[in-house]
């Protein structure tokens, strides 16, 4: 049962926020016959049939009508109902891969890499992992162009996907992993590019993360900015878990041994972004949709 508080601050000031909100209410009933499908069908069945067929099954691994706890005091929000972890394997082995930013992925990793060369010295960097890294390894690629003596390791939920990466000859290791315990290494310098939303229990995640830290070690965490501009215009969440604004994201690092060194918004804003269209660049701008820290290791 979901606790009646706010997990980060204890407010007890929440509002319900829906997961998906469709257009047509008809859309709900599909929902939910999807979700009933999925829910009776083997997913070793389901994995044999047409890929079109595949994707709109998979729209039933979120259960129909789920909420989002969102708390008014500190701006934390977390989904209620998560797919179990069966269910968010099938999804990343099929969807929700970089892949589908199409173009924008290499102005993504354009972006990320400026924003690191920019601000740390990547000569001081030993080691470096990307955890979830995605089928297509584009930042750490760059990073490796700067600086080849650096350990490439990368991560991946998907087997699928650690698979590809293995075989890239810039890469060290590709880790197979569903959580950061099952990494045994530490590193200098660790990448979260938009996995922080996406994990279960992401309070436990970021403590593990730390832990595969060496001290003073650089943490990159990319976030979408989930301010109230984000649930006024935003009408479908998934694939996320939780939601931090600044505010509840800072909130949350400082029960950690994490310092924040530097932060800055990149894309457009919110508004632009979900009303008005516009989706084209990973560029700085004071209210962004993403949220990217630099965090150091105490
Ligand atoms: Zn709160």
């Amino acid at each position: 049962m979901m606790k009646k508080y706010c997990t980060l601050c204890n407010s007890q000031d929440l509002k319900y926020i829906k997961y998906l909100k469709f257009k047509n209410n008809k859309y709900y009933l599909y929902h939910f016959i999807i979700f009933f499908i999925y829910k009776v069908l083997p997913i070793s069945l389901i994995e044999q049939l047409p890929l079109k067929v595949k994707s709109v099954l998979l729209w039933g691994i979120w259960l129909p009508n789920s909420k989002i706890k969102h708390c008014n005091s500190c701006g934390y929000g977390i989904l209620e109902n998560i797919p179990n972890l069966k269910s968010i394997k099938f999804w990343y082995d099929n969807e929700g891969q970089t892949s589908n930013l199409g173009i924008k992925r290499l102005s993504r990793a354009n972006s990320q890499f400026n924003f690191i060369n920019q601000n740390i010295d990547l000569n001081k960097i030993k080691s470096l992992l990307d955890y979830g890294c995605g089928n297509y390894p584009d930042l750490v690629e760059m990073i490796f162009n700067q600086n080849d003596k650096i350990n490439i390791n990368v991560s991946d939920i998907s087997k699928l996907t650690t698979d590809i990466l293995s075989k890239k000859s810039f890469i060290f290791r590709a880790y197979q992993a569903t959580t950061p315990k099952e990494i045994s290494e530490k590193f200098d310098f660790i990448i979260l590019s938009h996995i922080v939303n996406v994990v279960k229990d992401e309070f436990n995640f970021i403590k593990e993360i730390s832990s595969l830290l060496n001290i003073e070690g650089i943490l990159l965490v990319e976030i979408k900015n989930c301010d109230l501009d984000y649930y006024k215009y935003c009408k479908k969440h998934f694939p996320f878990f939780n939601f931090f604004d600044d505010n509840s994201f800072q909130k949350m690092i400082s029960k950690f041994d994490l310092e924040v060194i530097k932060l800055k918004y990149f894309g457009p804003t919110n508004y632009n972004f979900f009303k008005a269209g516009v989706d084209k660049t990973y560029e700085e701008n004071d209210n962004g949709i993403f949220l990217r820290y630099l965090l150091k290791k105490k």
